[in-house]
């Protein structure tokens, strides 16, 4: 049975294309909340500093209000949607448009590498909230395609994923952020600004990827398995956590090399300290 709020915003969204009214049924399961405030489209379009010369891909398209404005700045326009109702639309509101490029694909399977890119590119979507944390996890690490990441996710989404250490909004997602960009809130979006109207509001979001010299030189799966298995049991001790993933003995070792209290919780340990601690327990071997 639907739920009052479902049968509120479960309803067909009626668009304009080209002057012609058109309805879409949104699929819940896609994430589709299109944003129809044109007030946050050209806030948006003044934060991300495009021009003609620009390469911009963008993750769910939809029905392309925030396209339409993307291409407006001159910036060519890879976008890709799974949706393939949507991609007809998309495809015969940019006919004729030279810098739109459209894939019919999921962003969760496609490779940057495909679209043979002569340099980076800037990543910007409105992303369905129920894989946005996949694809950001997905697009961080890739700083050799990518110069910077603007999304819109949830609100709690988002004040995980820029939370530095120590408060209880820190996650394993926050250092993962942190480890590869420079994250930030740049502004909230009201719930009402989308139809369906989702249950909470939203933020829009600049993650500023940070070359890749000083990562490359980290052993990253070790690093998140680690930060992972901390966080997996965040009340319990550092120790206490780590024990079930790794050696009881070289863990000892780790924390009296890296003099990291073993005692801590896994929200108060910077960045540097997971390194640290990650090398330490390389050096048990
Ligand atoms: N950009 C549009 C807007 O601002 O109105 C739509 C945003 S809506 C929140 C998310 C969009 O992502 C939808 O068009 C949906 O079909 C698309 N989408 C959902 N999952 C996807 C996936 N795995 N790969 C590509 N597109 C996806």
């Amino acid at each position: 049975m639907l739920s009052r709020h479902e049968r509120f915003t479960r309803r067909p969204v009626r668009l304009k294309i080209c002057g012609c009214p058109i309805e879409v049924m949104p699929k819940k399961s896609l994430g589709q909340n299109f944003l129809i405030d044109k007030n946050i489209t050209s806030k948006i379009i003044s934060c991300v500093c495009l021009g003609p010369g620009s390469i911009v891909v963008e993750v769910g398209p939809g029905t392309g209000a925030l396209t339409e404005k993307l291409l407006q700045t001159g910036a060519v326009v890879y976008a890709i949607e799974i949706d393939k109702r949507l991609c007809n639309i998309l495809e015969d509101k940019f006919k004729g448009n030279n810098n739109f490029f459209l894939k019919h694909a999921d962003i969760l399977d496609f490779k940057l590498s495909e679209l043979n890119l002569n340099k980076k590119a800037t990543l910007i979507g409105n992303l369905p909230f129920n894989v946005s944390s996949q694809i950001i996890a997905k697009f961080l690490p890739q700083s050799e395609y990518l110069n910077e990441i603007f999304v819109t996710v949830q609100k709690e989404l988002a004040i995980r994923l820029v939370s530095s250490v120590g408060t209880r909004d820190t996650g394993s997602i926050s250092l993962f952020v942190h480890f590869y960009s420079k994250p930030k809130i740049l502004f909230t979006i009201k719930r009402t600004c989308f139809r369906p109207v989702p249950k909470v509001d939203a933020c829009f979001v600049s993650l500023k990827l940070k070359s890749s010299s000083k990562i490359s030189q980290v052993d990253t799966q070790m690093l998140f398995s680690i930060i992972r298995a901390a966080f997996n049991q965040r009340r319990k001790t550092l120790y206490n956590s780590l024990k079930t993933s790794f050696d009881a003995q070289k863990l000892k070792f780790a924390f009296s090399h890296s003099g990291i209290d073993q005692i801590r919780r896994p929200e108060t340990i910077s960045l540097d300290e997971y390194i640290d601690l990650m090398n330490c327990l390389k050096q048990s071997d």
